[in-house]
């Protein structure tokens, strides 16, 4: 589980990965200039408890996500577990 700070969505619902969930999974990684434009501290993949849902960040950067706003990391593949919004900020659309 991996809650949104700001409003509170499971990131990471363990139903996506059974293919029966709705589809909420957002896990991804922008880079430390997006997080900090956010106000976020320093993303790690593995210590980072604090995380923000697509939406949430948008709001708090007040602009769309583009493709260039992602890292290289694997996670950051759209893939058939993850909400629509996120896949479409991944492919620029
Ligand atoms: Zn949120």
């Amino acid at each position: 589980m991996c809650l949104c700070i700001d409003c509170g969505i499971d990131t990471a619902p363990k139903d996506d990965r059974r293919r029966r969930g709705a589809r909420t999974s957002e896990w991804y990684m922008v880079h430390d200039r997006v997080w900090a434009a956010a106000g976020m501290p320093p993303m790690s993949m593995f210590e980072t408890k604090d995380f923000l849902c697509i939406g949430c960040l948008e709001a708090r950067l007040g602009r769309r996500l583009n493709p260039d706003d992602f890292t290289d990391a694997s996670i950051n593949q759209p893939d058939r577990w993850s909400s629509p919004r996120l896949n479409a900020r991944l492919v620029g659309q």
